[in-house]
């Protein structure tokens, strides 16, 4: 189909973007990557008056390590992220991920602030940005950080305000002991997740769990962060029967709604064997740091 009319803007700073987002308020929404707007707007599921294309907008493309965090500018491309050597070899939740995402002509396009801003449940990035702790950066008439896990508010809705592009996503520096992993199933190549785990830990000196954190994807509305059995995990021996026993709770806590990838009860199934495959992983990693 063909999308309904608008008017395309193509600010050249981002003061510009920001001006314009406020001139237009509601009707206005940010372009970037627009591998999820445009076939949106295309199906005619959305449509608004004015696209604010920030494509050419200076200084958003960028993966740089600065003040103990790993910082990614919102217009980074996934297949940059792809290509990075700090994500190989200090970031495997992410280097296991982004490959999983879509496609390839998806990836050459597509962007991490588009993924972490969509607000689609089904998106890869949202949950292993909270399995790593990261904070995002929002702009508007002041700069502000919301941390990714207070971020998702509900299907399509976060904390971002029409009148904010966010800028950058900062990702803490893993201490030393840490690792992560990303497990997905998916039924084919450029399709979302029938369900998906991240998980970060981090081993004490003893091989004791000193921190574990667990997000899924596609387990509800918005990514489901599995506090309860991140707590559960924390000083405890990282043995088959312990990690098996969290994966339990994390699973426990997904509420994914059923439709052609499966039923609830598969997913919620599938939830669990990702998030045991996934905290095995991440454990090997960490061991090896
Ligand atoms: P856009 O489509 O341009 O924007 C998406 C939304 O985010 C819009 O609401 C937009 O206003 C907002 N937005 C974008 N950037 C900003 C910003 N900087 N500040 C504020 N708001 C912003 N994704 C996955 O995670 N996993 C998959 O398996 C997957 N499979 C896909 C398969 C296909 C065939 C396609 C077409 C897409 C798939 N995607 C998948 C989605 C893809 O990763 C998108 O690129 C991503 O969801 C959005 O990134 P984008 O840069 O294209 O954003």
């Amino acid at each position: 189909m063909i999308p309904a009319a608008f008017d395309y803007h193509q600010p050249g700073t981002l003061a510009e973007a920001l001006k314009l987002l406020k001139e237009h308020g509601n009707e206005a929404k940010v372009l970037s990557g627009g591998m999820s707007l445009l076939p949106m707007l295309k199906l005619r599921l959305a449509s608004f008056e004015h696209l604010v294309d920030i494509n050419r907008v200076p200084g958003l493309d960028y993966i740089k390590e600065k003040g103990g965090n790993l910082c990614i500018g919102a217009m980074t491309r996934q297949a940059t992220l792809e290509r990075s050597d700090v994500i190989k070899s200090k970031f495997p939740i992410l280097a296991d991920a982004v490959p999983l995402i879509a496609d390839p002509l998806v990836r050459n396009r597509g962007t991490i602030g588009g993924n972490v801003a969509n607000g689609d449940p089904g998106n890869d990035q949202p949950a292993i940005m909270i399995a790593l702790g990261a904070t995002y950066v929002a702009q508007g008439s002041k700069e502000r950080t919301v941390a990714a896990n207070q971020f998702y508010k509900g299907l399509y809705d976060t904390a971002l305000a029409r009148n904010e592009i966010l800028t950058e996503i900062r990702i803490p520096m893993p201490p030393a002991r840490s690792g992560g992993a990303y497990t997905k199933l998916k039924r084919k190549t450029g399709d979302f997740a029938v369900a998906a785990a991240a998980v970060q830990v981090t081993l004490g000196k003893n091989g004791a769990i000193e921190s574990a954190r667990i997000a899924l994807t596609n387990a509800g509305l918005t990514p489901v962060e599995a506090v309860d059995a991140g707590k559960y995990l924390s000083g405890k021996m990282p043995d088959d029967k312990t990690l098996m026993e969290a994966a339990k709770m994390a699973a426990a806590k997904s509420s994914p709604s059923a439709d052609v990838r499966g039923s609830v009860e598969y997913k919620k199934e599938m939830a669990r064997v990702l998030t045991a495959r996934a905290l095995k992983s991440a454990v090997q990693r960490a061991g090896a740091n």
